[in-house]
């Protein structure tokens, strides 16, 4: 499909092979991706526009595909390096009205009627009449001068943001000014989601591989060909997140050989695996029937993943892969006396909880997070960390990743040494029965735990699943056991003005989860009880800089009707009593009925600033969520609600 769609993708004229890749193709294949919502086709456009990068490059250039992977993902570096944009929408219109001489107050109200900032630019661009065409923008131009624009600091930093963007949309034509405008506000809302990308630039590749050596395949080897080559790379991207490394390595040796060029590295985070809730000790033991498992405690504090790499560099990074060293600085400092003399280099999978190292308590997570996020100095830390570790992942020079649990954890307790309030291993039994298990989950929380972690230990069920949600890990939170579900990461999408003394403040909020397929925010809950007047001033504080003049076109609003919206960025976490069937609200629509699925009695638990908004719970979580909720009341004899 891709292949007959090449002609379509290329602007008219195209470009020749060298020349830098002109920024209207790429606005073209994203106007063509926006127009329809068949997600076969938005990958068959991408692979054909990523296949004309790649033969369009000259021999050694793996830039130019780079840069266009990262823009169709809306990114400039990898996570870890944290390039962002997500430029507020004040600099933008300021941007739009001095470039299209149309003034603040008209971009504004254009943006009321039409909801999409990007569209309006384009409008107003398309509307403008120039005496001279501008130069041609290209994709590397644009590409360095949205860095430049998210690297700006300091003091002069908007001006200059605006005096680029300003600049840029001088020379924007056709859909140009839309995507830009959209990339700089962070989300370009094309559907496009980021494992579509990978699939399709696994496709370019295999189809540019096919090409350039002349094969003739046939329609079944080469649906073999491409589905694998998805399958490398997926698997490969999941252990080594970053295009930099991945995408030069597939076009100097090939796709297949991206196992062997392309694996897990210190320095670069993978992303972490993760665990299915569990609500009952019983649901452990069909899930491990007669399987050797083992339970850990489960912490709580924050996830880090501790790398060290040859040079004895340490760095130590979020469940986000976002780089907490300058968080943690105390923990780098540590480090060095918790491993052996045999340990060259290593990644460890691990929680940094807070303790008294004085009575050797650990203390909640709530001591960790009034931490500041960086800049912390040692000399001023009050809480003091320590590190429980529970995997290991790379040792000396090699991935651990496909190696079963009993051998990684075997290594890591020979490599590792305990160091009593600042280094020591996740506790754990391997207990088989619900008696026994039971009572190391007391055992847990008495010492300060949310729960247990129960995990595979042997065969290849055991190996490490970066990204997973994985059944080899269950959670079992002592929660669940007093018939309270697993929480949920929610983003904040709209405010409610607050009533009586609370007039200054929001006083209710609307959340929402996040569907990664279709990019969109899916409304759940209106969530107004149980905050303090302290705590609503915070969230004010927080809030008030996203609103928004329009809800944004990726938030599948239904019957909410909040006082304002905001830019979907920040995430809590909360705790709901059940879930219900709802006319109002659109998360999980048509998953398990058509109507959404709602929260009753939602209570707002913490801030997850170790989460972004993508990261949020999905609708299939929620569905499934439900479905297990319906069948425990079908179990009790209770009957199936809806609202
Ligand atoms: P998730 O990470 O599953 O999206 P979450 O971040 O909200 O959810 P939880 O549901 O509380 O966190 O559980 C998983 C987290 O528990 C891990 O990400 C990790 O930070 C923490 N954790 C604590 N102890 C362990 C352990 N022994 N093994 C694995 N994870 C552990």
């Amino acid at each position: 499909a891709a292949l007959s769609r090449t002609a379509e993708v290329d602007i008219k004229g195209g470009w020749k092979v060298g020349e830098p890749v002109p920024y209207a193709a790429l606005a073209h294949v994203f106007s063509l991706i926006e127009a329809t919502t068949k997600r076969i086709e938005k990958t068959s456009l991408l692979t054909a526009f990523l296949l004309l990068v790649i033969q369009r490059s000259a021999k050694g250039d793996t830039k130019s595909l780079l840069q266009a992977v990262y823009l169709c993902i809306n990114r400039l570096s990898p996570d870890y390096i944290g390039v962002e944009l997500g430029i507020g929408e004040s600099l933008l219109i300021k941007a739009i009205g001095e470039s299209t001489g149309r003034g603040n107050a008209t971009v504004k109200a254009d943006l009321k009627k039409e909801g999409d900032l990007g569209l309006v630019a384009m409008n107003s661009k398309n509307n403008q009449k120039t005496l001279f065409k501008p130069k041609a923008l290209t994709l590397p131009f644009v590409f360095s001068n949205l860095r430049d624009i998210a690297l700006a600091s300091g003091q002069s930093s908007q001006a200059k943001k605006v005096s680029i963007i300003t600049k840029l949309l001088a020379s924007c034509q056709g859909f140009e000014a839309k995507y830009i405008i959209r990339s700089l506000e962070g989300k370009l809302r094309i559907g496009n989601a980021e494992r579509s990308v990978l699939v399709a630039l696994a496709h370019a590749a295999v189809l540019a591989e096919k090409g350039k050596a002349g094969k003739k395949w046939s329609q079944e080897k080469l649906a073999a060909r491409l589905t694998e080559g998805a399958e490398i790379l997926k698997a490969v991207y999941s252990e080594l997140p970053t295009y930099d490394k991945v995408i030069p390595a597939i076009l100097e040796a090939g796709i297949d050989k991206l196992r062997e060029t392309c694996k897990l590295t210190p320095g670069v985070p993978l992303k972490p695996m993760l665990a299915k809730p569990t609500k009952a000790i019983g649901e452990v033991l069909d899930r491990f029937e007669n399987k050797k498992f083992t339970c850990e405690y489960k912490y709580d504090g924050e996830r880090a993943q501790v790398h060290m790499l040859h040079d004895g560099t340490v760095s130590v990074f979020s469940r986000n892969s976002e780089d907490m060293s300058k968080k943690y600085p105390d923990l780098v400092e540590q480090l060095p006396h918790c491993f052996k003399e045999n340990t060259k280099s290593f990644v460890l999978d691990a929680e940094a909880v807070a303790i008294d190292r004085i009575t050797g308590k650990l203390m909640p997570f709530q001591e960790l997070s009034k931490r500041k996020r960086k800049d912390v100095k040692v000399e001023d830390i009050q809480v003091c960390v320590c590190l429980f570790a529970f995997d290991l992942l790379y040792l000396n020079g090699e991935p651990l990743l496909q190696k079963p649990l009993n051998e990684r954890r075997d290594l890591l307790r020979e490599h590792f040494q305990v160091v009593p309030g600042e280094f020591d291993f996740a506790k754990s039994s391997d207990a088989e029965s619900i008696e026994e298990i039971q009572i190391f989950l007391e055992e847990s929380v008495k010492d300060g735990c949310e729960g247990l972690m129960v995990k595979m230990l042997e065969s290849d069920a055991s190996y490490y699943e970066p990204s997973r949600r994985s059944v080899n890990w269950l959670k079992l939170k002592k929660d669940y056991l007093a018939g309270v579900g697993d929480s949920l990461d929610l983003v904040v999408v709209g405010g409610y003005y607050g009533k009586g003394k609370r007039t200054n403040v929001y006083g209710a909020f609307l959340l929402a989860c996040y569907d990664s397929d279709s990019e969109e925010f899916q409304t759940i809950c209106k969530i107004g009880t149980g905050f303090s007047e302290e705590v609503l001033q915070t969230h004010y504080d927080a809030l008030k800089p996203l609103e928004l003049t329009k809800v944004r076109g990726d938030v599948k609003v239904g019957g909410a009707k909040p006082d304002v919206w905001f830019e979907p960025k920040i995430v809590w976490e909360v705790l709901t009593a059940d879930l219900s069937m709802s006319p109002i609200y659109t998360a999980a629509q048509g998953l398990v009925e058509e109507r959404g699925i709602s929260l009753r009695f939602p209570r707002f638990l913490r801030i997850r600033d170790d989460k972004a908004a993508d990261d949020a719970t999905g609708p299939e979580q929620i569905a499934e969520m439900y479905e297990r909720q319906v069948l425990a009341q079908s179990k009790g004899g209770k009957k199936k609600k809806g609202a």
